[in-house]
């Protein structure tokens, strides 16, 4: 079976961008919109450091089940950083980086979902094969051929961009902005299924970026207790301000015995780690309690080792979360409009198209301060 990410990516374009960019297939031109008289603004990643602002030639027309949306804002995250740091796994360069999108519908065919241009929507970027294990138990966020958009191939910085109709979660209410936010918070909301986690339950999250804050504000709806750690001091503060998180503990030597003395010894039942850092991976296992729970969301380039017969005697569960599933979309996007979340104070830093490069390259240094920073395209 052909998986989805057959999605025509601009082929012309990408080659005026970069000329060792493979072209995608063939376009079957459809009708002709006032869009595709102009190039359109694109942000490619060439190689690790270097961006380039540039144009490109706007996808024309729309395939059966596929749809074009106009790109409004674009979420930058971990993976971005890593990539742009030449340390993110499965990437090539070049690249257009951007998976976080909130997006307005151009050109629709008919489509399940009931969705028509001027629509805004939310994208989920994990293209999947549809046919895989994985894919058959509803499970398409680890396809086994699954391309995320913006990392496996190009994504959505860019004006324009066609994506699968299946892909795009609607809203009435919310901003493109804040619908540019929900794959991030898919990814709390994944691990925290995947834990399983009862309400009352003590949990502690290490890395208090986006996606351990993510991790946090699921972990609250689900009724847990939550303790955190983090490196930096003003990402706890955020912690304290905005989550109303008691027990905040500064990364280092003395955290294990600092948690343990807030928990009075009761360590706690659940653990994850959004820092993709190996060695604070590794020291995970020595915050859980007997027959804990160990959740992997951050990624690492590297092997994480574990002493067996703690693992064994503590009987540890050890889960890797990964991506999301297109529930957690609809559930994100009913919990933001609903006012049951409120991420309006994640979004700490803006951008144009024009300013993005020395903005990005002054986000991507420590204590910037950024929460999330959100890119206007
Ligand atoms: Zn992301
Ligand atoms: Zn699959």
């Amino acid at each position: 079976m052909i998986p989805y990410c057959t999605t025509r990516q601009a082929a012309g374009s990408i080659r005026k961008a970069n000329a060792r960019l493979p072209a995608f297939g063939i376009w079957l031109v459809t009708q002709t919109a006032y869009w595709q008289n102009a190039d359109m603004k694109t942000i490619v990643l060439e190689e690790p450091g270097k961006l380039l602002l540039t144009e490109t030639t706007p996808p024309t027309g729309v395939d059966t089940g596929e749809a074009l949306v106009r790109v409004r804002n674009v979420g930058i995250c971990g993976t971005d950083l890593h990539a742009y740091r030449g340390r993110q796994p499965f990437f090539e360069y070049p690249r257009i980086l951007g998976h976080e999108l909130g997006v307005e519908i151009l050109e629709i065919g008919e489509n399940a979902g009931g969705l028509s241009a001027g629509d805004l929507c939310s994208v989920e970027p994990y293209l999947n094969c549809g046919d895989c294990v994985a894919c058959r138990a509803e499970r398409p966020n680890c396809c086994s051929s699954l391309q995320v958009l913006g990392v496996h191939i190009d994504g959505g910085m860019r004006e324009m961009i066609s994506v699968p109709a299946a892909k795009l979660h609607r809203s009435r209410e919310l901003s493109t902005d804040q619908l540019a936010l929900v794959e991030t918070l898919g990814i709390g909301s994944h691990a925290v299924e995947r834990a399983s986690l009862a309400p009352g339950e003590s949990v502690l999250v290490t890395g208090c970026g986006p996606i351990g804050l993510s991790v946090i504000q699921f972990a609250q709806l689900a009724g847990a207790r939550l303790s955190v750690i983090d490196l930096d001091p003003e990402r706890l503060r955020f912690c304290r301000d905005h989550f109303n998180i008691e027990n905040t503990i500064v990364q280092g030597e003395n955290a294990p015995a600092e948690l343990a003395e807030a928990l009075k010894g009761e360590l706690p039942t659940a653990v994850f780690d959004a820092t993709g850092n190996a060695k604070s991976m590794m020291g995970s296992f020595q915050y859980a309690s007997q027959g804990g729970r160990i959740i992997f969301v951050g990624i690492v380039m590297d092997d994480i080792t574990f002493h067996d017969p703690d693992f064994h005697r503590m009987e540890l569960t050890l889960l890797a979360s990964r991506n999301s599933r297109p529930r957690d979309f609809r559930r994100i996007i009913d919990a933001m409009e609903s006012s049951a979340i409120d991420t309006r104070p994640w979004i700490t830093h803006r951008s144009n198209y024009d300013d993005f490069i020395a903005s990005f390259e002054r986000w991507v240094e420590p204590g910037s301060g950024v929460v999330k920073a959100v890119l206007d395209i």
